[in-house]
């Protein structure tokens, strides 16, 4: 099958209802259509819940390309994205794993936090990332050659790294990398609008919130209010939950364990948020 036509590929108009609603931060949107088009594999770094998995499934619409998405954990192997031999009634039978499925039809790969995998399977995307563009499959010998719509996209959390778990640099040097961080007041403010179904007045406090966490370094906090817990406070307030009651579940517990973090975090929300609210 021909694919050289994808290569053709002119991005349409941003506005476009039909695909997943994805509010950009800076040149995002054409890097990663740029990147499309010259065959280049995309490393997006940034925190949790800032919008990498949304960005994502908003370029594949957009590019019209089937998502393949691969959530990494610490027991993720090579074989659970290649595919391994399955034992049926006739035998054994291969089967492709995602990212040889997404090779082999010409699927966008996101690999979610990679860096959580183990190291072999870093090792396996090398030659599906550079110009060979193959996929070797040890267990049956195949060499398998990317359709030419496949594009694989990684993510991680670089807030998380350690140095047992960052990205060795042979890896990362084939990636185009793109760095995410929480969007602009403003835009965050329509996100959370758009994502919640609050209203602006609610939106514009909970980004204010937001603005004001992300300011407080003296909490030992491993994360802070992300784009997506705004989202989730205005949910829950936007379904009948007063809002100071809405960010101390969804944001303020959902970030700390700790009581005396808790409370601090609390009296952040009292003095940003409005009491009537
Ligand atoms: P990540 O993959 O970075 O952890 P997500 O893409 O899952 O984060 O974002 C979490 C949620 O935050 C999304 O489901 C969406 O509601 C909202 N969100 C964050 N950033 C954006 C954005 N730029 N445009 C639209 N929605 C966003």
């Amino acid at each position: 099958m021909d694919h050289s036509d994808l290569l053709q590929f002119e991005p349409a108009p941003a506005a476009d209802g039909a695909l997943p609603y994805y509010a950009a931060q800076a040149q995002e949107v054409a890097l990663f259509t740029h990147a499309f088009q010259q065959r280049l594999p995309v490393l997006i770094k940034g925190p949790t819940g800032c919008g990498k998995t949304r960005f994502v499934e908003h370029m594949a619409a957009r590019l019209g390309r089937p998502l393949v998405t691969v959530s990494c954990h610490d027991d993720l192997c090579a074989a659970d994205l290649v595919g391994r031999h399955l034992i049926a009634p006739t035998g054994t039978v291969w089967t492709d794993g995602p990212l040889t499925r997404a090779a082999r039809t010409g699927a966008i790969c996101y690999l979610d936090e990679v860096v959580e995998a183990r190291k072999d399977t870093t090792v396996i995307l090398h030659p599906l990332a550079d110009d060979r563009r193959v996929l070797p499959i040890e267990r049956t010998g195949e060499q398998l050659a990317a359709a030419p719509g496949f594009m694989l996209v990684v993510s991680y959390n670089p807030g998380y790294q350690n140095l047992l778990k960052s990205l060795k640099p042979s890896t990362r040097q084939r990636f185009v990398a793109l760095n995410f961080g929480y969007p602009d007041a403003a835009v965050e403010q329509a996100i959370v609008e758009r994502e919640a179904g609050v209203p602006a007045a609610v939106a514009q406090q909970l980004v204010a919130l937001a603005g004001a966490l992300r300011r407080l370094t003296e909490q030992d906090l491993e994360e802070t209010a992300s784009t997506r817990l705004l989202v989730m406070a205005g949910r829950l307030h936007a379904s009948g939950i007063g809002l100071h009651a809405a960010c101390r579940a969804a944001i303020v517990d959902a970030l700390t364990d700790d009581a005396d973090t808790a409370a601090a975090l609390d009296e952040v929300v009292g003095a940003v948020v409005a009491p009537a609210a």
